[in-house]
C-alpha cells in the first residue's frame, strides 16, 4: 500500500492528537509532534553555541512563538527524512501557520514538502469537528499521565482515578488545560487555522470531515474509512 502524509486538524480538545497517535499505533505511522520535536531542538545542548539556536531558545523559553523561517526550515528537514525512511506521516495540528503550510516565493511550504515525497493521491486533510462549547468541557474532565501522557477520557467509571491504569503514574490535569490559558489557545486556533483551511480549499484540496463527538474509536473508524483502510 502506498504511503500515506495525513494532517489532522480541529480544535484544542478535539482529539486529533489522540487519532495521531491511532494512526502511529495500529497503522505504523510516525506521529509527527512539531511541537516536542523543536523543543528537543531549541534545547539540545550540543547546539546551544549556535546563534540561530541560541535566539530560537530565548524566545521558546518566554513563551513566544518561533520565528516561522526557522520552523518552516527545521521541520522539513525531518519530514524528509521521515518519508525518505518509508513511513507513513501524521501530522496534529500542525502546520501552524500560512508561511509554514504554504511558504513564500522560493521557499517551498510543508504542503508542496509532502505532495512531492507522497504524491498528492495519497495526502489527506482531516478537519476532526467539534463545536467550541463541547472541546472546553472535554478539556476542563480530561487528565493525563504525569509519566506517559496517556489522556484519560472523562466517564463515570475512570473519573475518580487518581493514577494511570497503563503505568501507574500520577494522573494530572493538564496544565494548559485551564480556562484562560484554553480560550487563548481556541483564539489562536481560529485565527490560524481557519486560514489554512480556507487556502487549502481554494487550491482544490479535499478537507475530510469527521464528526468529532462521537467517542475516540468511533471517530478512528471514520478516520480509517476515509484513508481507504
Ligand atoms: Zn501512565
Amino acid at each position: 500500500m502506498a504511503k500515506k502524509a495525513v494532517i489532522i486538524y480541529g480544535p484544542p480538545g478535539s482529539g486529533k492528537g489522540t487519532q495521531a497517535n491511532l494512526l502511529a499505533w495500529t497503522k505504523s505511522f510516525i506521529h509527527f509532534d512539531t511541537g516536542k520535536y523543536l523543543e528537543s531542538v531549541v534545547r539540545d545542548p550540543e547546539l546551544q553555541n549556535k546563534p540561530e539556536i541560541k535566539e530560537q531558545r530565548q524566545l521558546f523559553d518566554s513563551g513566544r512563538l518561533l520565528d516561522p523561517p526557522f520552523v518552516l526550515k527545521v521541520v522539513s528537514e525531518k519530514t524528509k527524512q521521515i518519508a525518505k525512511s518509508g513511513y507513513s506521516i501524521v501530522f496534529s495540528g500542525s502546520p501552524r501557520t500560512m508561511f509554514e503550510a504554504f511558504g513564500e516565493g522560493k521557499e517551498k511550504g510543508l504542503v508542496r514538502i509532502l505532495e512531492m515525497e507522497y504524491g498528492r493521491e495519497n495526502l489527506y486533510f482531516i478537519f476532526i469537528d467539534i463545536p467550541p462549547e463541547e472541546a472546553i468541557g472535554r478539556n476542563k474532565t480530561r487528565r493525563v499521565c504525569s509519566v506517559c501522557h496517556l489522556g484519560i477520557l472523562y466517564s463515570d467509571e475512570t473519573h475518580n482515578h487518581k493514577t494511570c491504569p497503563i503505568c501507574g503514574g500520577n494522573l494530572r490535569i493538564r496544565t494548559v488545560d485551564n480556562p484562560e490559558v484554553l480560550s487563548t489557545r481556541i483564539e489562536e486556533y481560529e485565527k490560524r487555522t481557519a486560514p489554512i483551511l480556507a487556502e487549502l480549499k481554494s487550491r482544490n484540496y479535499l478537507i475530510i470531515k469527521i464528526n468529532g463527538k462521537l467517542a475516540p474509536h468511533k471517530v478512528f473508524e471514520e478516520l480509517e474509512k476515509k484513508l481507504n483502510f
